[in-house]
């Protein structure tokens, strides 16, 4: 009779409940505004149009594959939203702004 033990029940499996978060790659509600267009299509400029708000305080530094050094800057515009990375290349007479997402005209 003896050796019968009864385990206690071990713990219900909990399965893993992910938050609905947004899709990232959902397209933005706001189309770009006309400063955010115009950089778009001068890409080279240094100075940041007046509705672009810097992200960060500190540039990243860093080196692309072919070895290069440059830092990048991270901008949102306060108008539309869009993201732009402003790289910046040692040696190099222009920058080139970058947006995080492909511009919808
Ligand atoms: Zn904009």
């Amino acid at each position: 009779m003896a050796g019968t033990s009864v385990r206690p029940a071990p713990f219900p499996p909990t399965p893993p409940t992910m938050p609905a978060a947004p899709d990232p790659s959902a397209a933005p509600a706001t189309p770009p505004c006309e400063r955010c267009l115009a950089l778009a299509d001068d890409p080279r400029r240094r100075e940041p149009p007046a509705c672009l708000a810097l992200r960060g305080t500190a540039p990243v530094v860093t080196q692309s594959a072919a070895g290069v050094p440059y830092s990048m800057l991270s901008f949102c515009c306060r108008d539309c939203g869009t993201g732009w990375r402003l790289y910046d290349r040692a040696n190099e007479l222009f920058v080139s702004w970058v947006p995080e997402r492909p511009l919808e005209r």
